[in-house]
């Protein structure tokens, strides 16, 4: 019996969200005295035995030029044939985007019980419990599975990657593959050093700001802090950010470990998109705004005047010049 982990990638690069998943599992594995093993489809740039530092014991890779190219129905036949010849009882992804799409799908072909947006281990001491996030990350539910196979999507930035140490055995696996329903005529990235969805700091602003000839020293912040940029939706609305920097309810949801938000009232909306993170500083000059309820650590005060301080504090706290 096998606990499989799927290991998501971009461009050959293993995913951080792909590590905590990895961790996840193989302590998943330890509790149910299973086997930890992953699945990687397509080629990496990795060394994919290193993974088995996260504790999983063999990696099974499928290795078909057509999955260069992620498709949601021809990854998901893959990785059912994969569960299928490890024996796997419980499957795990990541939450991100790509788990979004494979997670229910995995599920279904195998009739496997789902748990979305788990953020904590289950609970195996008596059947197979576990608690994940509901209400877009406004409150927690305690599920239980009683499926024979349990697949679960993990949520981004909730479980700790840990370097247990070890090699993993990389298997090469002979899939039936199909041709794509669906073909991928071009697709063009958003340019951006750090992935918001990745990214352990994010500095956020808002319509505070007064407008796009301001973002200089949020952006100056952000680079000091090696952080990535997002946005309220209003700011993304009228072009003074690019849309894929707006978070919310009808944006990205992030999970980062830091959110700082500069500017932005805390309308439920944009909540909806970043309560995950772990911890949350709010600047605005109304001690009455709403963001100030979720934060972690509050300013009453002009962006303005704080900005440029914070970020000064930070470069010198780091020596940069
Ligand atoms: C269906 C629906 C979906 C939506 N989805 C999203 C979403 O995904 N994401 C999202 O963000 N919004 C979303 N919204 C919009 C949301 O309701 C709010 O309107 C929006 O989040 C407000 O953006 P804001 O906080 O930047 O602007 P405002 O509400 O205008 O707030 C600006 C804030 O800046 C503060 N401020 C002003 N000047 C300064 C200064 N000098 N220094 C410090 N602080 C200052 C003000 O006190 C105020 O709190 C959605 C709305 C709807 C109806």
């Amino acid at each position: 019996m096998s606990v499989l982990i799927f290991i998501d990638q971009t461009d050959g690069h293993i995913k951080k969200a792909s590590l905590e998943a990895l961790s996840y599992g193989a302590k998943i594995a330890e509790q149910t005295g299973d086997v930890a093993e992953g699945v990687v489809l397509s080629k990496t740039n990795e060394d994919l035995a290193s993974l088995g530092e996260y504790g999983i014991k063999k990696i099974h890779q499928v290795d078909n030029d057509q999955l260069q190219q992620f498709d949601a129905q021809v990854y998901t036949k893959i990785i059912a044939q994969v569960a299928d010849a490890t024996g796997a009882k419980v499957i795990v992804f990541s939450n991100n985007s790509s788990g979004k799409s494979l997670a229910p799908r995995v599920a279904v072909r195998l009739k496997a019980g789902l748990i979305s947006g788990a953020v904590a281990l289950p609970d195996t001491s008596s059947g197979f419990t576990v608690k994940k996030n509901v209400f877009s990350g406004k409150a927690f539910a305690t599920v239980s599975v009683n499926t024979e196979i349990k697949v679960i999507s993990l949520n981004v930035n909730s479980y700790t990657i840990a370097a247990v140490g070890g090699t993993a055995e990389v298997i090469p696996f002979n899939a039936t593959t199909e041709a794509p329903k669906v073909k991928v005529i071009s697709s063009s990235k958003t340019l951006g050093s750090i992935s918001l969805t990745e990214a352990e700091v994010v500095v956020s602003a808002g319509r505070g700001l007064k407008g796009p000839e301001n973002w200089a020293m949020v952006e100056e912040l952000a680079t000091s802090l090696g952080a990535a940029l997002a946005c309220s939706r209003p700011v993304a609305d009228s072009n003074w950010r690019p849309h894929n920097e707006h978070v919310g309810q009808t944006g990205v949801a992030i999970a980062p470990n830091l959110y700082i938000a500069v500017g932005i009232s805390g309308a439920i909306q944009h909540l909806a998109g970043v309560n995950r993170s772990k911890v949350i500083v709010v600047i605005n000059k109304d001690g009455e705004a709403p963001f100030f309820k979720a934060a972690d650590y509050g300013i009453v005060g002009d962006a303005f005047e704080i900005i440029p301080k914070f970020t000064q504090a930070v470069k010198k706290l780091k020596g940069i010049a």
